[in-house]
């Protein structure tokens, strides 16, 4: 497809990166193999050696996992300008899952005696990736409150070993969002490597590249794939000779790449990305409104909601506040077990982003395990209840919650 002409975004997420096929399949086929063929010794040589393109085993690359990683670099590239006022452009490299695009990321730009410095509220993963394994590797993790900007302003200053920031907006559970742009500007005039996990927000609601991050990440298993499919996960970056050769490799050597199948499920989802992403927007903004007014409710995390903390952050950057909500009942832990274990068609799971509603009791859950002082320090508060707002009618998804909480 010509890059040329700036197309859709909605067009982007159907065609963006597509070839034409060998045997001209309408679809880019599932290549299921695990290596490729050489003309010659020659030709063996060029391509393994990067001069020629083309592909030699399945770990480093594949054309069905190629279409998603090119569509997804389109989509968040889309409409920003690079320094020079050109098309802006970027790599994308898809993993195994959003843990494997993180790791991928951490190890191919941090080394022993370096320091990351990241927000308190993390994906669960994240956090334990950091406590348990990069922290095991010489590198430091400083974590603090993004909202206060002058703490990170001082701390950043008073530590030149920091090479790092990461950040995930909005995260769980009390859908916090931090300021991306002020943020940004502050990592990279201390020449950091500013890093965003944009897997709530996609690059339907924002887009980090706009305020100047060097990579993005996604777990693809969320919204970008849309169906629950496929677990899967996505690192992008603008500098291209750097994720072609350290970051792929990087991938490549800790064995984390995708593979032809999911990315298949992939970019089949992606083609209804913003059809799907338009009706989670208008169905997440009815939901909340009827959670915020109901008499079982006592708060709502909803950054659509002029009562949110971090509503005027959301509105900065956000194109719309989405389809993620937080939820606390007042009737404690509990009123919580009743409530989900009343739902008759929403789906109690956790994931998120996916056509149907999904519903999860982090204090029965996800943080059972974790000590109830840590969980509350964590804003997981008892009867909190985490909800991905699907696609459904929201007549019955609104219908379906007015029962439960009866029987909370
Ligand atoms: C799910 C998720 C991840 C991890 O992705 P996997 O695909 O499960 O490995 C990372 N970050 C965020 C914000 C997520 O929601």
């Amino acid at each position: 497809m010509s890059q040329n002409k700036q197309l859709g975004f909605d067009t982007v997420c159907i065609h963006g990166g597509h070839q034409l096929d060998a045997k001209r399949a309408h679809l880019t086929p599932i290549y299921a193999t695990s290596t490729y063929t050489f003309d010659s010794a020659e030709h063996g040589d060029a391509i393994f050696s990067g001069k020629t393109p083309g592909y030699a085993y399945g770990r480093f690359g594949n054309p069905t996992v190629n279409e998603a990683e090119d569509r997804i670099a389109m989509m968040e590239a889309y409409g920003i300008k690079d320094e020079q006022g050109n098309p802006l452009q970027l790599k994308a490299i898809l993993h195994a899952s959003g843990m494997g695009a993180i790791t991928t990321m951490l190890l191919g730009n941090l080394k022993a005696g370096d320091k990351m410095l990241s927000h308190h509220s993390l994906y669960g993963g994240t956090q334990e990736l950091l406590d348990k394994v990069i922290c095991n590797l010489g590198i430091e993790i400083i974590i603090i409150d993004f909202h206060d900007i002058e703490k990170v302003k001082a701390t950043i200053a008073g530590d030149p070993a920091i090479k790092m920031l990461y950040i995930e907006t909005p995260a769980n559970p009390t859908i916090q969002c931090v300021d991306l742009e002020e943020l940004t500007k502050i990592g990279k005039a201390h020449n950091l490597i500013v890093c965003a996990d944009n897997t709530f927000a996609t690059p339907y609601l924002t887009q980090p590249f706009k305020y100047g991050v060097d990579f993005v990440m996604h777990s693809t298993t969320k919204y970008l794939n849309g169906h629950g499919t496929a677990v899967g996960g996505i690192l992008i970056g603008k500098d291209i000779d750097r994720m072609k050769t350290v970051i792929n490799k990087t991938k490549n050597l800790l064995g984390a790449n995708s593979n032809a199948f999911e990315a298949f499920l992939l970019t089949n989802g992606l083609r209804t990305f913003s059809l799907r992403m338009e009706r989670h927007c208008t169905n997440g903004e009815k939901v909340a409104a009827f959670l915020a007014a109901h008499p079982a409710v006592e708060t709502v995390y909803y950054l659509g909601l002029a009562s949110h903390p971090d509503h005027a952050t959301a509105m900065k950057q956000m194109k719309h506040a989405g389809a993620m909500m937080s939820f606390e009942l007042k009737g404690g832990l509990d009123a919580g077990k009743r409530f989900i274990n009343s739902l008759q068609l929403l789906t109690h799971a956790v994931s998120l982003g996916t056509c149907d509603t999904l519903l999860s009791h982090p204090a029965s859950t996800t943080h059972a395990g974790v000590p109830r002082e840590k969980r509350l320090e964590f804003g997981v508060s008892d009867g909190l209840i985490r909800m991905s707002v699907g696609l459904e009618n929201v007549e019955d998804i609104i219908a379906d919650l007015t029962q439960a909480l009866a029987n909370a």
